[in-house]
């Protein structure tokens, strides 16, 4: 995932991994997570999960709200080069647990 501490050297920073696939287990978030941020005041990354909300229509990920098909994580920004995650601090777990190079979607993933 990108800025991981473990992937630092080699993570590539392109930012495949939040798009739709990942983003919607972001939007289906563990209780852990939701609790984090309700500790650490974070209602601002709550809000914008619970505007948003996502679901799966065939294979597209839309929000749930204006119908709009979603093609990345709401947290993921580009410098047009690189992707930053703006709450890479307080990310998801499963986003903590995700390993460069360990799907297909990552440039680093070797067969
Ligand atoms: S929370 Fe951050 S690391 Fe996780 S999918 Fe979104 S942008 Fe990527
Ligand atoms: S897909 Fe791989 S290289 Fe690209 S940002 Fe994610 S972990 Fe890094």
């Amino acid at each position: 995932m990108i800025q991981g501490a473990k992937s630092h050297e080699s993570c590539k920073r392109c930012g495949k991994c939040c798009l739709a696939n990942i983003a919607s287990l972001v939007y289906d978030i563990e209780d852990s997570d939701r609790l984090r941020w309700i500790a650490e005041n974070r209602n601002d990354i709550l809000r914008i999960l619970e505007n948003e909300s996502a679901v799966w229509m065939g294979d597209h990920l839309v929000s749930a709200k204006t119908g709009k098909i979603i093609h990345s994580c709401p947290f993921l920004q580009c410098d047009g080069i690189f992707t930053t995650c703006t709450i890479y601090e307080t990310r998801p777990i499963v986003c903590r647990n995700f390993t460069p190079g360990s799907s297909e979607i990552c440039p680093l993933y070797k067969k």
